[in-house]
């Protein structure tokens, strides 16, 4: 096996066989250089890989021995047990310490394939609740590397219970703030995948790692079906929405240094003078309403992605909705935006490019979007990160899986979580802002709209359509619909205005870019001193006013 040979000086890869220099290996992290397969690593060769050197400290007492059934089959548990410690040097399937990746302190407990199988006994259980424990009093994130077979039969029931037991120690820790991550690695099954693998804020597996319940054998026997190619890997979990990403061992040190570096943001600088949010439409560019529209869907215009390459450092991509796909209609994300961490979220039409669009399903989120962007605000209410929403949609998707989805109750739950959250919220329609497909991330404190920006309850045509029985008529239809950001602003539906450079954002990405930062920085300024309950309380009254005289709604738009 090439994981037990690594100071051999010839080394033969277990996915392609080949035979690679023992040293290259290692310092590949046995990773094999000729096809990338991803050899196990021990519990001690993982945490040494994980972990920057020297600041490993141990933690978890040895754990007693349990054999509670007084298990035997052809041998004694005991026997076992014995021997999976001798050929291991470890006392149970799971290693946990305290210490730092990449600057950042955590608690990690890695699981060790060898030990039994991984499997989940009451000692794994113990020593996953250990780490979790001191992870909430350090108020550390915990890091969880799992690998298993699945339950420990030896330890009967017992072992069952487990799994029940773990998931409590990680519902601790949701309740408490304290970001939770794993890391899948090949295999992971069972009780540990139906646990504390899958309960984790951010989950990450390794090139091909599989993960899964049943393991494929038993759904072949029991169900005589011929299982998919890759099915259970990572790449298949990816896109089925199971998991957040997949990450080459070499690359996990930053990405979990990038998430175990987010914590609240203190207030950014203050905003600069003149300000840079427009408050009055005095100062836009007086365009014919049509002329607006055709602007707010130019190809060139400047993307989610665009906007995220230029202003979000460290950005993290997450994924999926942990239920059926990755809608790749909506991006979503941690990072910094100028200094301060965000959760970020919006709509990718997917830019110039018509393939690139096309597989962007045109912005047009699926029910895994809004889920996926839901998934990601919960998170960032957890972690007391701000949320940036970009809004780009021509609207909900018009497509039958989507209705099969449930897109009306996904875009429902959106409104109410966003309308609870205790978090600031600042969302910015910078292109087209599509009737429900939009507002299912715009329940915001603060609503902008970047100047050649739209938002309507439905789209010129479609109004055209239905009301003049004309899809020609789609101008006539935009100067009623009033979705020019001046209307916008008099109607009270925005705050504020993001300017554009003056020809629109799609000329100079740049300079749209840079006025897009100072607007959000503007408005989080303002906003990240407030505490949960008055932001709460001020997005309620925000809400409730509309189509009331109570509010900015009553001002006299019919004034030119
Ligand atoms: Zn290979």
């Amino acid at each position: 096996m090439a994981e037990q040979s690594e100071t051999a000086d010839w080394v033969r890869c277990a996915g392609c066989a080949a035979l690679v220099y023992g040293k290259r290996f290692a310092r590949a992290l046995q990773v094999c250089p000729e096809c990338g397969h991803h050899g196990r690593l021990t519990a001690q060769q993982r945490l040494a890989q994980l972990l920057d050197p020297g600041t490993a400290e141990p933690i978890g007492a040895v754990p007693a021995v349990h054999d509670p059934l007084r298990f035997v089959d052809s041998r004694t548990y005991q026997d076992r047990l014995d021997e999976a410690r001798a050929d291991t040097g470890l006392t149970e399937a799971v290693l946990c310490a305290a210490g730092q990746i990449e600057g950042q302190p955590c608690v990690a407990a890695v699981m060790d394939f060898r030990f039994l199988g991984g499997s989940l006994g009451v000692a794994v259980g113990a020593l996953i609740t250990n780490a979790a424990r001191v992870a909430l009093e350090r108020r550390a994130p915990l890091v969880l590397v799992t690998a298993s077979g699945g339950a420990r039969m030896q330890e009967g029931v017992l072992s069952l219970m487990q799994m029940a037991k773990t998931a409590q120690a990680m519902a601790e820790l949701d309740e408490a703030g304290i970001l939770t991550v794993s890391v899948i690695t090949d295999p992971t099954y069972g009780g540990v995948a139906a646990s504390f693998a899958t309960l984790a804020d951010v989950i990450l597996a390794e090139p091909g790692a599989r993960m899964g319940f049943a393991g494929p054998r038993v759904i072949e026997q029991t169900t005589g079906e011929k299982l998919p190619e890759g099915f259970q890997t990572a790449e298949f979990l990816l896109a089925h929405g199971l998991v957040d990403d997949v990450v080459p061992r070499v690359g996990l040190r930053p990405v979990l240094g990038r998430l175990l570096g987010l914590r609240p943001p203190s207030r950014p600088r203050p905003p600069g003078d003149p300000a840079a949010i427009l408050r009055a439409a005095d100062e836009l560019v007086d365009r014919d309403p049509w002329q607006n529209v055709r602007l707010a869907r130019h190809p060139e215009r400047p993307t989610t992605l665009d906007y995220i390459r230029r202003l979000v450092d460290d950005f993290q991509e997450l994924h999926g909705d942990r239920l059926t796909e990755d809608c790749p209609a909506i991006i979503a994300g941690t990072g910094h935006l100028a200094g301060t961490p965000v959760v970020l979220i919006g709509h990718h039409k997917g830019g110039p490019d018509l393939g690139e669009r096309r597989r962007r399903r045109f912005g047009m989120a699926r029910p895994s979007g809004y889920r996926k962007a839901a998934r990601l605000m919960r998170l960032a209410a957890k972690l007391r990160l701000p949320v940036v929403t970009l809004i780009d949609t021509p609207g909900a998707n018009p497509g039958p899986e989507a209705e099969i989805g449930g897109q009306a109750a996904a875009i429902a739950e959106n409104l109410r979580l966003m309308a609870r959250l205790p978090v600031p919220v600042v969302a910015v329609l910078i292109g087209e802002g599509g009737s429900g497909g939009a507002l299912a991330l715009a329940v915001a404190d603060r609503v902008l709209v970047s100047a050649n920006g739209i938002y309507s309850v439905i789209s010129p045509e479609g109004c055209a359509a239905i009301l003049w029985k004309d899809p020609q008529a789609a101008p006539a239809a935009a100067a009623s619909l009033r979705l020019h950001p001046g209307d916008l602003l008099s109607l009270g539906v925005v705050d504020g205005i993001v300017p554009e450079p003056p020809e629109g954002a799609h000329q100079d990405h740049a300079a749209a870019a840079d006025l897009l930062e100072a607007a959000v920085t503007e408005a989080l300024h303002e906003l990240i001193p407030w505490d949960p309950d008055r932001l709460r309380a001020a997005r309620r009254a925000r809400f409730h006013r509309y189509g009331t005289d109570l509010g900015p709604a009553a001002a006299d738009w019919s004034q030119p």
